[in-house]
């Protein structure tokens, strides 16, 4: 039964002056270790007091975490008085004194005896290293009784913690943090986008962890949570889903190894739609990619492939005068191959693809040049123009990564 007082040690503290953030932290942090916190104690720059204080704490805590007092100052006492308490005597360690000896070289600056303190360290501890300062932390075991020093500037206070002492916990106390995680997808929304609406979140988040990853025109975001509970873990990221998609959640489309395509499916199975599609410069790969599931039957009328203007006159009905004044690649074709073919294969939705995948340009149209037709019964056709950038396949995979993307929204 792990029972942890935290003690900050510090006159200012007392005074009003700052706000024992120290504590705060390091409880939040416990708490993500399972570890019970049963006291804050505070107590000023005073060896005796703080002596009273350690002993109180040894006998109702089995972890005892300070902060602060370990500087090179006279009235940093931390150390020197847990020494005296615990019967440890404190000694120089060696890898800490070299890179203090080295900073003053660098800096050109005289070190003093007192800098040199600072590499003082109680004898048999396990040293925390200290990445934003010169005082190392330190954690031993004595008695049955653990205790953790750390620093009281919260910027080497907290990485130090982090690092090295929660591991140090972890290993002492035999317990294992689980790391569970979570993938977010995205469509629509460009990385750098979807990253700038989040950079708080993500600059703040200690655990979960956000970290973000783009390719083939989708972003997603890896969620990662450690906690000895996976439960609490996953609430952590349930809380942390909840805040981002507040945010982006229009683009937010599944999770983990999940496609747009897969969506669909899934989403025309569920409400018992039936589609059917028109593809000219897909070529076929909007249909492949929605029957390699299986399940196809239920929702998959029929497509064409029709590439050429005849097969788009013929087979699909496109009016010749349409084909002739504004061409295939247009938004007046692209409406009427998805109403035409949704009005052959009697489907509930009808998409069509066209436009101009390249490598040269087709009917004065640039390639990268897109129409998406999407026509349903009771709307007017939605036609979406794009430019996309990239190889003849990028653009292929990415009109039917957005074809898939207006028919899941
Ligand atoms: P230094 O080497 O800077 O002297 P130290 O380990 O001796 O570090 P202290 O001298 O006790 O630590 O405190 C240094 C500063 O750290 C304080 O002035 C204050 O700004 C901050 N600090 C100390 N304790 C806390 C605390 N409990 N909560 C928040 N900030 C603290
Ligand atoms: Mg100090």
């Amino acid at each position: 039964n792990v029972r942890t007082e935290i003690i900050a040690v510090g006159s200012e503290l007392l005074l009003g002056q700052i706000v024992n953030s120290n504590a705060q932290f390091l409880s939040s942090q416990l708490a993500d270790l399972g570890m019970n916190v049963y006291y804050h104690t505070v107590v000023g720059d005073n060896s005796a007091r703080l002596e009273q204080a350690i002993k109180i704490a040894q006998d109702r805590s089995n972890v005892i975490i300070f902060t602060g007092g370990l500087g090179p100052t006279k009235d940093d006492l931390t150390k020197e008085t847990i020494s005296r308490t615990i019967g440890k005597e404190l000694v120089f360690d060696q890898e800490a004194l070299e890179y203090i000896e080295q900073y003053f070289v660098q800096t050109k600056r005289i070190m003093s005896e007192n800098n040199k303190k600072q590499a003082l360290v109680l004898d048999g501890a396990n040293i925390l290293k200290n990445d934003y300062g010169m005082a190392p932390g330190m954690a031993l075991e004595v008695d049955g009784t653990i205790y953790m020093l750390l620093p009281g500037p919260p910027k080497e206070m907290k990485p130090m913690f982090q690092n090295y002492g929660r591991t140090y916990f972890q290993n002492q106390l035999g317990f294992q943090e689980k790391i569970t995680s979570r993938v977010l997808r995205y469509f629509g929304i460009g990385e750098s986008q979807l990253e700038t609406d989040i950079q708080d979140i993500i600059d703040e988040q200690v655990n979960p962890t956000v970290a973000p990853l783009a390719g083939d025109g989708e972003v997603t975001l890896r969620l990662t949570a450690k906690h000895v509970d996976e439960n609490i873990a996953n609430q952590l990221l349930n809380d942390l889903e909840q805040k981002i998609n507040a945010r982006v959640g229009e683009f937010f489309y599944g999770y983990e190894q999940t496609t747009l395509a897969k969506e669909l499916t899934k989403l025309l199975v569920e409400k018992g739609k039936t589609i059917s599609a028109a593809e000219s410069l897909t070529g076929g790969m909007f249909s492949e990619q929605i029957t390699a599931l299986d399940g196809a039957s239920q929702f998959l009328k029929g497509s064409i492939v029709c590439y050429t203007n005849e097969m788009k006159a013929q087979v699909l009905n496109v009016s010749i005068d349409t084909l002739a004044k504004f061409g295939a690649v247009s938004e007046q074709c692209a409406k009427e191959m998805a109403e035409q073919i949704r009005k052959l294969a009697k489907s509930d939705i009808g998409i069509s693809f066209t436009g101009v995948a390249g490598p040269k340009p087709h009917e004065g149209q640039p390639v990268g040049t897109v129409f998406i037709g999407i026509a349903t019964q009771g709307h007017e056709t939605q036609v979406y123009k794009f430019h996309f950038a990239g190889t003849r396949n990028g653009i292929r995979v990415r009109t039917v990564k957005y074809g898939c993307h207006y028919l899941v929204k």
